[in-house]
């Protein structure tokens, strides 16, 4: 199986503190990924590396099998980050509009927004359950129904590759199972690979396919189960030496297979 991004040896450090240190990280066409983490561990470093805004001191990061400086098809890679569902209820946009900003690097400035156009629109927002929302003003959402417009913004572009910055931090507790479903709908139906971010360590594994450990360096990257047969056996290898840093959330609600 192809590998979306491969990332060999690779290290990073801010002035004297090394953030990153020897990260060696695969990760397959397909699979719905989650980068595990406490605060301060250096996973928006590493995903400042991938989206290519800092650069490897040393070690390589390959994109769809290219080495990142010559990588140039970045519309493949679909990106949200953390401040994406901050908007208030003042913003002057609909849903609508938020995610048709989105197709601006494919139509210019929407100097030819036609049928099509708006048949893409309404397709991602269809695909994030929000489709019934179109004409809504976005700062009247809720937060997580906000990440789920911005994820759709995402989509327009038709990525492969969808990266998510810590995306369940403004989703109200009774609704994060939903909104994992709907990630995991994306990745099975329609073939996305995801890579999120997350501290949230203690309900993550049974609603993705992989799980990487990082702090500092990468303690564990495989498939879940191997994650939960490793954690049962030794805690501090999974998790390295802080795992009493850990923000513990025993909210095991349903499993999503
Ligand atoms: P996480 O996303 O896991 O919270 P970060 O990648 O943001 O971790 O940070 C990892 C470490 O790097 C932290 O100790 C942080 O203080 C430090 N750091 C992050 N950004 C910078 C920066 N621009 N300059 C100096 N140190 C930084």
């Amino acid at each position: 199986m192809q590998s979306i991004i491969e990332i060999k040896h690779l290290f990073y450090r801010y002035e004297k503190d090394t953030v990153l240190e020897n990260i060696n990280l695969s990760i397959p066409d397909g699979s719905f990924l989650a980068i595990v983490g406490p605060n301060g561990s250096g996973k928006s470093t590493l995903l400042k590396l991938i989206l290519g805004l800092l650069k490897p001191q040393k070690g390589e990061i390959f994109l769809f099998g290219q080495e990142i400086s010559k990588f140039k098809a970045w519309q493949q890679i679909g990106y949200v980050s953390q401040k994406a569902n901050s908007f208030n209820t003042g913003f002057p946009a609909t849903v609508f509009e938020v995610v048709a900003s989105g197709l601006t690097k494919k139509l210019g400035m929407f100097k030819f927004f036609k049928k099509e156009h708006s048949r893409i629109v309404l397709d991602a927002l269809d695909a994030v359950g929000m489709k019934n929302f179109h004409n809504r003003n976005i700062g009247e959402l809720s937060g997580g129904q906000q990440q789920r417009v911005f994820i759709a913004r995402a989509l327009v572009s038709e990525p492969k590759l969808l990266i998510l910055d810590e995306p369940t931090v403004g989703v109200d507790a009774e609704n994060v199972n939903a909104f994992y479903q709907m990630l995991n709908d994306l990745n099975k139906n329609r073939g996305i690979t995801l890579l999120l971010v997350t501290h949230d360590i203690g309900t993550i594994s049974d609603k993705v396919t992989h799980v990487a450990c990082l702090n500092k360096n990468m303690h564990f990257h495989g498939e879940t189960s191997e994650f939960e047969q490793l954690k049962k056996e030794d805690m501090s290898k999974v998790y390295g030496h802080d795992v009493h840093l850990i923000a513990h959330n025993h909210d095991h609600g349903g499993v999503l297979k």
